[in-house]
């Protein structure tokens, strides 16, 4: 076959890692098509972090009502509270259908070309692409960018889309329900399946979570988790711990646990055990990529095995995030300039939208101690913050926590669980990059009231002195 058309960067996908590195080689000048065989935006903004985040505040929004309309603690009167699940996925699919066609306009305004189609490599500097009305073209490149993201993993005993009418779900289906279901049983109790469960017993569900470690998010420690388990038990929200999901039945999903099998009532079931990088069925193993573990291994530039093959993105590793793929996307474009760009961050915040949230950035104190690092840790209760009280939280559970190097005060970690505090990420991020130290946070003018005067506060607490507590 002969190439139609030859680009000098060409990028397969158009998720967070891909339609960024589009925009940043199209500024940079360099001839660039992205190729996608679905929506720009990939996972994040099409089936991801948006959906998710957009049914997660809706889900609140409707438990605030019901609060208000049992109790009225703010003496604002509300009667008898409905959902309209359909109308929640439709505003959702409004604000989805608004971020990818801002994607597209970013890219056109770059200068970069798009194509939609699906991608397959035939070596290192071409590929076919086989659009939706079955048109083949054959596109030649100086530079491949390999950005094809993941996919849920899925268990043998509970394939997606098997079971009595379509029962097992992965997220992707979850998000699209357009009603809620009766009884939701979820396998696995990370990211994914406590951001939805906890969504969607707001919404009405009667919800079991089946977690095979000893605890939920067992990648976090227990001081950030009891406050999310204690509010799941509030919430009304079965957890099984050290418990497997095996298959499921007419009746539900049958599970095995310390006390045994038993079958958990359930109209859904969502599967959400984890992601693994799309490398198959392109004909990515045609290039012979040296590969880490099932990742595609890179250097910190993102270059792969062969020269001038790159990849970013879910396809490259841990942490499978969307900031850390849209990092890698502008490095990866710089590095292909020519300029001096490399992918080499201190820490990678990270948050789960949970009720209350965790933020995490840089090392907990067990992690710090693992590697034989002496620290001081601060902390300060969320209760004692004026903010969190205006907002409703009087009896907060959570905190912000300070991790610092003992000699030198260098931070090393921050983390807070709370109502609120993913926007710390920022602050945290920002700390750790720029290599505060605990004297820099604390003398660092916090506005009041503010969510964030905790963390200076617990900054202060590593000195000994907090303010507030
Ligand atoms: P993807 O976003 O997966 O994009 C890959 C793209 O490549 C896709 O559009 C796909 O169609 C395309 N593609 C694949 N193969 C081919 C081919 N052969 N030809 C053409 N196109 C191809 N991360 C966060 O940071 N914060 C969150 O709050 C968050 N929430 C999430 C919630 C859920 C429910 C899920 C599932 C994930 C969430 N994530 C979140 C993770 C985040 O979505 C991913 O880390 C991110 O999308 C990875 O970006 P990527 O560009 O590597 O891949
Ligand atoms: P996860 O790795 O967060 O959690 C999977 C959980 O399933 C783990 O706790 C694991 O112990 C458990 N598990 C594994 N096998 C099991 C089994 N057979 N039975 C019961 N439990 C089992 O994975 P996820 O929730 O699917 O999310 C995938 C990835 O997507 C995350 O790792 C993250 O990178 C990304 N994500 C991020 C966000 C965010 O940033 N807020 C939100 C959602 C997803």
């Amino acid at each position: 076959m002969s190439v139609d058309r030859h680009t000098h960067v060409l990028i397969v996908g158009g998720g967070p890692g891909g339609y960024v590195a589009g925009i940043r080689a199209g500024q940079l000048g360099l001839e660039t098509v992205v190729v996608d065989g679905q929506a720009l935006g990939g996972t994040c903004l099409n089936v991801g972090c948006i959906p998710s985040k957009a049914v997660i505040h809706a889900a609140d929004e409707y438990a605030t009502a019901l609060e208000q309309a049992a109790s009225a603690p703010l003496g604002i009167s509300v009667r008898d509270p409905q959902v309209d699940l359909a109308k929640v996925t439709a505003w959702k699919d409004g604000i989805v259908g608004r971020l990818t066609g801002g994607v597209a306009g970013l890219l056109a305004k770059a200068g970069t070309s798009v194509i939609e189609g699906w991608a397959s490599v035939v070596d290192g500097k071409t590929v076919d692409v086989i659009g939706a009305d079955g048109s083949r073209q054959r596109i030649s490149c100086d530079h491949l960018i390999i950005a094809t993201g993941s996919d849920p993993v899925e268990l043998p005993g509970l394939p997606f889309g098997s079971g009595h009418e379509d029962r097992v779900l992965s997220s992707t289906e979850a998000l699209a329900l357009t009603e809620v279901p009766e009884h939701l049983a979820v396998v696995g109790g990370g990211y994914i399946g406590l951001e939805l469960g906890t969504a969607f017993a707001k919404l009405g569900s009667s919800v079991t979570v089946v977690e095979a470690e000893g605890r939920i998010l067992p990648q976090y420690d227990h001081g950030l988790t009891a406050p999310v388990a204690s509010r799941l038990a509030e919430l009304g929200v079965e957890v099984l711990v050290d418990t497997r999901a095996n298959e499921a039945t007419d009746d539900g999903l049958v599970v095995e646990g310390p006390d045994g099998t038993r079958t958990v009532a359930a109209d859904k079931i969502l599967v959400t055990v984890g992601r693994r990088p799309r490398v198959a069925g392109f004909g990515l193993a045609h290039l012979g990529l040296t590969m880490a573990g099932s990742f595609i291994a890179i250097d910190e530039r993102c270059h792969t095995s062969m020269r001038n093959v790159w990849a970013i993105g879910d396809v490259t590793g841990e942490p499978m995030l969307a900031h850390r793929a849209m990092k890698q996307g502008e490095v990866v474009a710089e590095a292909i300039a020519g300029q001096p760009a490399v992918f080499d961050p201190v820490a990678i915040p990270a948050i789960v939208f949970t009720d209350p949230e965790i933020v995490s950035a840089g090392l907990d104190p067990d992690q710090a101690m693992a590697k034989g690092v002496d620290v001081i840790v601060g902390r300060f209760p969320l209760s004692a913050n004026s903010r969190s009280m205006t907002l409703g939280q009087p009896g907060q559970r959570g905190f912000v926590r300070t991790v610092a190097r003992a000699d030198d005060h260098l931070i090393v970690g921050l983390q807070a669980v709370g109502h609120g505090v993913a926007e710390l990420s920022t602050a945290f991020g920002l700390a750790i990059e720029m290599g505060a130290r605990l004297e820099d946070v604390a003398d660092t003018i916090h506005a009041h009231p503010t969510v964030g005067e905790s963390l200076a506060e617990s900054a202060l607490a590593a000195l000994g002195h907090a303010l507030h507590s």
